[in-house]
């Protein structure tokens, strides 16, 4: 079920321009095009998924999501809950092609569907809905489903989104005659085209209300409050992007829901400091632990660990606890912990102990040895050991 990378997908490289990207996805829209295919699953299968990659690679941010998150940076996780998987209609598919062949397509002589309302969705589209999602670290680590509350437009239930009294306040619209759509034959990169234009005045419902809805005074829509489970997959991070398709706003007398945009708002942790995959703890041994050695508890984003600090433990030693970090968004790999060393050294001593330190100042075991000193002071130019 996993998904194909979209440079793949198009068969371009990963610095390849829009224009690249632009003629790649022209030539797998033809050779797949489902009037060139007809009955053809794998045909359709594939003029999807390179749409997609296009839909992506054509938007600079998109692109740069993309190119950092994978996937789930641009709503399809892998995890589910974001974007259905497939993601696009044809619908939105046709509603792109005016970018690539230059002409206005809102649907195909076999995609149109004839009449049916939601047959011509694209210029009919709710407003999307961006909410802020606060995760904590732990959340980071897991994954998490979060239920929020969100106030939106939905559909009126009164009169199912229609914006009419009743099933009898209507009249044939004037505009299209009752059609839905406007039919014009052009001439286009694929052939000669029947192309099917949703109708201004309707909407695509080929009718006119002469009564409007009172509970929605005719939009179809109404305010309203709705839980909604958000799935976030493991790895997201500040400023993050996710969108849910359809659990936006409905639209105006039916058509398509926007979508929910969710961007992730990280939660500081008190004592864990995330650099990208990996965590950084400081730990703060006293003169003695560094001296001696000990075994030390350290927090991880799943609870306390120990960790053995080695006799003569020296300021500024990074340990490394392997796969202790975060997991990537992109389910490859997983960060780890790097534990950052410090000492304290005492800043107030009794007499006796101030002279025990000076007993030993004057031992030769306290100064280190040119390739000791060496040692220590090269690990500042290669801090992680
Ligand atoms: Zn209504
Ligand atoms: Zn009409």
């Amino acid at each position: 079920m996993a998904k194909r990378d979209y440079y793949e997908v198009l068969g371009v490289s990963k610095n390849a321009s829009l224009d690249d990207i632009k003629k790649a996805y022209r030539k797998k829209a033809i050779q797949y095009h489902p009037d060139k295919n007809p009955g053809d699953k794998e045909a359709e299968e594939k003029f999807k998924e390179a749409a997609e990659a296009y839909d992506v690679l054509s938007d600079e941010q998109k692109r740069s999501r993309y190119d950092r998150f994978g996937h789930a940076g641009v709503g399809g996780a892998s995890q589910g809950g974001f974007g259905g998987g497939g993601g696009m209609t044809m619908e939105d598919i046709f509603a792109q092609f005016g970018d690539l062949f230059g002409g206005h397509f809102s649907g195909f002589g076999s995609f149109g569907g004839g009449k049916a309302r939601g047959g011509f969705t694209t210029t009919n589209r709710g407003a999307d809905l961006r909410v802020k999602v606060k995760v904590t670290l732990k959340e980071i680590a897991t994954g998490v489903e979060k239920k929020i509350k969100v106030g939106k437009y939905v559909s009126c239930a009164k009169c199912h989104g229609s914006g009419a009294e009743n099933d009898k306040a209507y009249t044939t619209c004037p505009t299209c005659k009752g059609q839905g759509y406007i039919t014009r034959v052009s001439n286009t990169l694929l052939g000669q085209m029947q192309t099917q234009t949703i109708c201004p005045s309707c909407g695509g419902a080929g009718r006119a209300i002469t009564k409007k809805c009172p509970e929605c005074n005719g939009e179809g829509i109404v305010r309203a409050e709705e839980i909604i489970a958000l799935n976030i997959p493991p790895g997201v991070g500040e400023g993050m992007q996710l969108s849910m398709r359809g659990k936006g706003n409905a639209a105006r007398r039916g058509g398509v829901n926007g979508d929910l945009l969710i961007v992730i708002e990280e939660e500081k942790h008190p004592e864990l400091i995330r650099d990208e995959n990996d965590l950084i703890y400081n730990l703060l041994l006293t003169m003695p632990q560094a001296v001696l050695g000990d075994s030390v508890e350290v927090l991880t984003v799943d609870g306390k660990v120990k960790v053995k600090i080695e006799p003569g433990t020296q300021p500024g030693k990074v340990l490394r606890l392997r796969n202790k970090g975060l997991p990537s968004v992109n389910s490859y790999g997983t960060g780890d912990l790097l534990i950052n060393i410090n000492v304290y050294i005492p800043e107030n001593l009794s007499s006796s102990e101030r002279e025990k330190i000076k007993a030993l100042a004057s031992s030769d075991n306290v100064r280190p040895s040119q390739s000791v000193k060496d040692r220590i002071l090269n690990r500042f130019r290669n801090l992680v050991d």
